[in-house]
């Protein structure tokens, strides 16, 4: 059985579990995890028997190459996708239909309920996510080679580094360089934020010059074709001034802690808050206004949450973002961030870039 025939088994588990008799998966990321599909704007049926692929006409060699195994519906040039769920549910007699009302439009909802009156709709959120959140062995090493691809850009990118260079300038060069190195981007567009810009935590890139301040942080990622990588480094271009050393260190010891308490069976809040009684005791606390973490795998941003009330529980395979951060209006910011994949017996961090202050000095 394959690995995707292995988790639409699991899902396959979960309906009968929950009584449901089908379930229609519209989110194309998760279309895309259950079967192998690379492509898009295709939905997967999974009933109590059989999986089919809605498709149209593009697609049909490319779902035959990467879904061999699975059953394929291809509707012709103006043909709707509607009817035809219409018709794979009652020919299963399904009385109850499983629904991503996460990811589904208002719209689609309307016309689903119209196609297939005798159906009950019900919300199934986060199945497929639940499923996502805990790695393969080939999910595993994928990551790997993004965590790899985005130390390899951001090392082209720091030494060619100049105080004339613009953080547009940069996140271009950034891009460029995890194409050249194999990815197939960054995993989302880079932050490129130079001294005070740095206290907006999701800045995007302009004119200012690097030279126009002591610091920038940038925070990239690459997608290896798939899976995703996600880092954040504050490079310091000018001097150490004692407010960066501050701020810099109680975010370090404070992301060192969390990455420490990572271990199977922890629950998501209690990492945040390891990092977060750090940053609080050091007079920052308010100046910390995101969670911890986040998984990353076929999405930059996916389950588990480590956050505040995130009772999720650690298990092996979970990979994780670590990124405490201090901003303060008018200073600048620092976070740091790192990809850490949950083990049997701990952790071990996926990404390799040095953080010590003294090695983030550029020049
Ligand atoms: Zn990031
Ligand atoms: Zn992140």
């Amino acid at each position: 059985m394959s690995r995707f025939a292995q988790r639409r088994e699991k899902i396959r588990r979960r309906l009968r579990k929950n009584k449901v008799d089908a379930l229609l998966v519209t989110n194309f990321t998760n279309v895309g995890y259950l079967t192998g599909f690379t492509g898009d704007d295709s939905y997967l049926l999974i009933t109590g028997k059989s999986d089919v692929v809605l498709s149209d006409e593009r697609y049909t060699t490319q779902l035959e190459e990467e879904c061999p195994d699975l059953e394929l519906n291809i509707r012709g040039p103006g043909k709707k996708m509607l009817p035809t769920i219409s018709r794979l549910l009652s020919s299963v007699k399904a009385k109850q239909l499983a629904i991503e009302a996460n990811s589904m439009t208002v719209a689609l909802h309307g016309s689903l309920q119209e196609a297939a009156p005798k159906c009950e709709l019900m919300a199934a959120d986060g199945w497929v996510e639940k499923l996502r959140a805990v790695k393969d062995r080939d999910e595993i090493a994928r990551t790997r080679v993004a965590c790899d691809q985005a130390r390899r850009a951001f090392e082209v990118v720091r030494a060619s580094l100049t105080p004339e260079m613009t953080e547009l300038q940069v996140a271009a060069d950034l891009e460029y360089q995890a194409r050249r190195f194999g990815g197939k981007g960054l995993s989302f567009p880079a932050i490129v934020a130079v001294g005070a810009r740095a206290a907006l935590p999701h800045a995007s890139p302009t004119t200012q010059r690097i030279g126009s301040a002591d610091f920038t942080l940038i925070d990239w990622g690459v997608n290896e074709g798939l899976y995703v990588s996600d880092l954040t480094r504050v490079l310091v271009t000018g001097k150490i001034l004692p407010k960066l050393r501050k701020v810099y260190g109680v975010v370090l010891k404070a992301q060192m802690a969390a990455i420490e308490s990572i271990r199977p069976g922890v629950t998501c809040k209690a990492v945040d808050q390891t990092a977060r009684s750090i940053i609080e005791s050091a007079g920052y606390g308010k100046r910390f206004g995101h969670g911890l973490g986040h998984g990353t795998g076929l999405e930059v941003h996916e389950a588990p949450r480590l956050t505040r009330g995130q009772s999720t529980v650690l298990v092996p395979g979970m990979i994780v973002t670590v990124e405490p951060g201090i901003y303060l209006p008018g200073w600048g910011g620092v976070r740091i961030e790192d990809d850490v994949l949950v083990t049997r017996t701990g952790y071990e961090v996926l990404t390799s870039v040095p953080k010590e202050l003294e090695e983030c000095v550029v020049g």
